[in-house]
Formats: structure tokens, sequence, C-alpha cells
């Protein structure tokens, strides 16, 4: 639904609201008590779900018509899994996108460095990864994203050129916020939900069975800041996920790729300058057969 849209629906919503005060018998208080509601309730679900671009546009799939996918990596980096993690990519030659928390990139700049050395997108995931700044002033909002491109510019020597809000939260001013800070949202077309499932066999059952041509997967290194997804489970969710979609025929393409040159991301064009293994993985798909294994539903 477009922003459009909801504006519309916001000022049907607001003039209902005025009307009913115009004349307020106990019937209209009560259609005046719905009717408040309903908007509150959609201003809630705005800021919670990034599918409805209620406040800001987020990247949640592309456009492409190919079985191409990109997987991301949320929360990290976290010397209890990160290593793990980007050795499985290197063996899988599988270019992902790490969206990680300012705070662990200045503990552990050595495994951001390294993600990125191996060919990983590396995404700004706020400085602390809280839910305060969702209600904070926008200097403060403006501050925490600044601060997480601040440390990831000076590990990485250049400012990450996407962002993804803790749990996909947005509120009003983060379009601008944003804008200003070159950064672009990027939201997930299919997410994990490992806090729910928990069973990496039906997670990664779950990813591959809704995951689509041009879906952005999301999975979590760790949650932030606590322990209730095991280090041993976040891998075998990342090993089973990627075995199943692979068995799907989709193929793995990095983020950025996947978004903004869809049309090109597996051609050898591109060999020339994406970094390994990303390279050596295109150069490889290139010579695979034309006929390719998909079964999948667009
Ligand atoms: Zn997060």
């Amino acid at each position: 639904m477009s922003r459009l849209a909801w504006s519309t629906v916001g000022a049907a919503l607001a003039l209902s609201l005025i009307l009913a005060l115009a004349d307020a018998g106990p019937g209209k208080i009560r259609l005046l008590l719905i009717v408040s509601g309903i908007y509150v309730a959609l201003l809630i679900a705005g800021s919670l779900s990034p599918s409805l671009d209620f406040y800001l546009f987020s990247a949640r799939r592309s456009p492409v018509d190919q079985p191409w996918i990109a997987l991301t990596f949320d929360d990290g980096p976290d010397p209890a899994i990160t290593p793990a993690l980007l050795d499985l990519l290197r063996r899988e030659h599988i270019p992902a996108a790490f969206f990680c928390v300012g705070a662990a990139a200045r503990q552990y700049p050595a495994l951001v460095a390294q993600a990125a050395a191996d060919g990983h997108l590396i995404g700004n995931h706020s400085d602390r990864h809280g839910y305060g700044w969702t209600i904070a002033a926008s200097s403060q909002i403006f501050a925490e994203f600044a601060a997480a491109n601040q440390t990831l510019a000076h590990i990485l020597g250049d400012a990450p050129r996407f962002v993804r809000t803790p749990a996909g939260v947005s509120r009003p001013d983060l379009a601008e916020i944003f804008a200003q800070l070159q950064l672009t949202n990027v939201a997930w077309d299919v997410r994990g939900l490992e806090l729910l499932y928990r069973d990496p066999a039906r997670i990664a059952a779950r990813i591959a069975r809704t995951a689509r041509n041009g879906s952005i997967i999301l999975l979590h290194e760790t949650y932030y800041g606590t322990r209730i997804i095991e280090p041993q489970q976040a891998l075998a969710i990342a090993q089973r996920t990627i075995a199943q979609l692979r068995a799907r025929g989709f193929r793995f393409v990095r983020l950025d790729q996947l978004l903004k040159q869809p049309d090109y991301a597996m051609t050898p064009m591109n060999a020339d300058w994406l970094p390994e293994p990303g390279a050596a993985m295109l150069k490889a798909r290139v010579n695979e057969s034309a006929t390719t294994r998909y079964t999948g539903r667009t």
C-alpha cells in the first residue's frame, strides 16, 4: 500500500473523527472510540511491519524473474558464531549481507573486516540495537544510525550503503534521516523466525517453502546482547537453509546485486568487479548447464 493510499485512509479517518465530535451522542461516542482504535492500530501496525511501507519504503524483494535470492544475517558480529558462519559461506561460495550492530562492530572490528574481505556486504543495523530510539527525538535517532555508520566506515574505509532497523520498526522521520546518511533501507521477504520455530530443520523447510524469485532472506547470527539462540543452532539453521534453498534450485546473489542490477546479477560481465568469492561463484555458475533445476513458484 502506498504512502498516498495510507494518507487517504488517515484523512478519511480524521474526517470521521471530526464529524463524530461535532454531534456526540452515545452512539457517536462509540463510533468515535471504534474509529480511534482502528486508527491507533493502523499507526502501530505501520511502525512494526515493514511490509506496509507506512512511514518508510523498504526493499523487501527484487523483481528479478530468475531463481536468485539474497541471504542476510542480522545482529552480529559475535565471536561465538561469525567465524564459523564465514567458514560455511566460504565453503558454499555464497556472498551474503551482514547487518551489523555498531557497538558489536566496535568490540569485534576484525570480524567485520574479515566478512568484508570475504566479499560480503556490510550494512548498518543501528548502533545499540535498542528500541527506546523508536520514541526518541529525531536528533537521537540520527545519532544512533550515524554512530554505527561511523564505526563501520572506520573499519571498512567506506560508510555502508544499506540499513535495516532493529526488527524492521519504523517511524515518520526515518526516511529523511536515512536520506541524509545516504542509506537504503532494506527489510526482508522471508524470515527465519528462529525464536518461534527453534528447530533448524523446520525453519529451513519453511524458508525454502516460502522463498520466491528475488527473495531477501533474513536470518540471525545471534539476537544482539542475548544467548536466546545458541551459536550451534544459528549455524545449523544457516546450513540447512542453504541446502534446502539449493535443493529448490535457488542461487545466492549478494543483496546489492540482487537489488541494483537484477538483470545482470549473474552474468559474466560483473565477475570482474565483484570481490571474491563472489566473482569465483559467478564464473562457476555461468558455466553451469542452461537448464536449471529450479522448480519453485515465482
Ligand atoms: Zn536485529
